[in-house]
């Protein structure tokens, strides 16, 4: 798959060089690049924002720079493409979103700073891939970039390859609708506190019917709403 992110901080995305989005660079199962929106200014300032025609608080980014951004990146419409702008206003990225995104050849991320983009920006974006607005959750960040990496790093790690054990994405939390069951490694009692003693037990029926039965009880805990309650 192919990954750009446009940003004025391109450095954010040093962390995509570390662990195994490193190694799925190397194995070239992804092949990304962060994009400088500042090389597409013209002034000696490099300027990248402006007042928000109508008043209020805070900056904008301009039109131009993304216009040329986009120009470069996408010099013509590309239907397989996806262009996603990082906002709080989006819709809530979620597991099936990383499913679905897994799918696509190229995504381009583009990373919003001060009060966000030119609305101009979305518009035009659309005459060339499909674009979506995507927030990370109800909350605001300074800037688009570790919304980025986070979509990046769940859509990645979905690649085949990318992950050694692919079983092991089968039985995480958001797969099956459920968080996934408590998990336990050795040493059997630590501290004074022991690994529950059916999964010590071998039988793996009892351990099934008991993760299960976590998954449901832990859901009902911290997001019933998952269970539509
Ligand atoms: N004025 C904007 C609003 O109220 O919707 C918030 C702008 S925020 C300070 C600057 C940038 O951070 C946004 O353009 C977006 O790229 C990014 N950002 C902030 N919170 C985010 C979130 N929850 N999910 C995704 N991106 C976010």
């Amino acid at each position: 798959m192919k990954i750009d992110a446009i940003s004025i901080f391109p450095d954010y995305f040093d962390a995509l060089k570390i662990s195994l989005l490193g190694k799925a660079q190397a194995a070239n199962l992804i092949d990304f690049t962060a994009v400088d929106l500042r090389e597409f200014t013209h002034d000696k300032h490099r300027t990248v924002d402006d007042s928000p025609y109508g008043g209020g608080a805070g900056m904008l980014m301009k039109p131009e720079p993304w216009g040329e951004a986009f120009d470069f990146l996408i010099p013509e419409a590309d239907s397989e493409t996806q262009i996603i702008f990082t906002s709080p206003a989006g819709e809530v990225f979620n597991q099936a979103l990383a499913v679905e995104l897994s799918q696509a050849k190229r995504i381009v991320f583009a990373c919003g700073r001060y009060e966000g983009i030119d609305e101009r920006v979305v518009e035009f974006a659309k005459s060339r891939a499909s674009v979506r607005m995507v927030s990370i959750g109800d909350y605001v960040l300074n800037g688009g970039e570790v919304a980025a990496l986070a979509i990046i790093e769940a859509v990645a790690r979905l690649i085949p390859g990318v992950i050694g054990n692919a079983e092991s994405l089968l039985e995480e939390s958001h797969n099956d609708g459920l968080l996934e069951y408590p998990s336990y490694t050795k040493p059997a009692n630590w501290r004074g506190l022991d690994v529950p003693a059916v999964l010590l037990s071998g039988n793996h029926a009892a351990i099934a019917a008991w993760r299960l039965e976590q998954q449901v009880k832990r859901t009902k805990a911290n997001r019933p709403d998952l269970l539509g309650e």
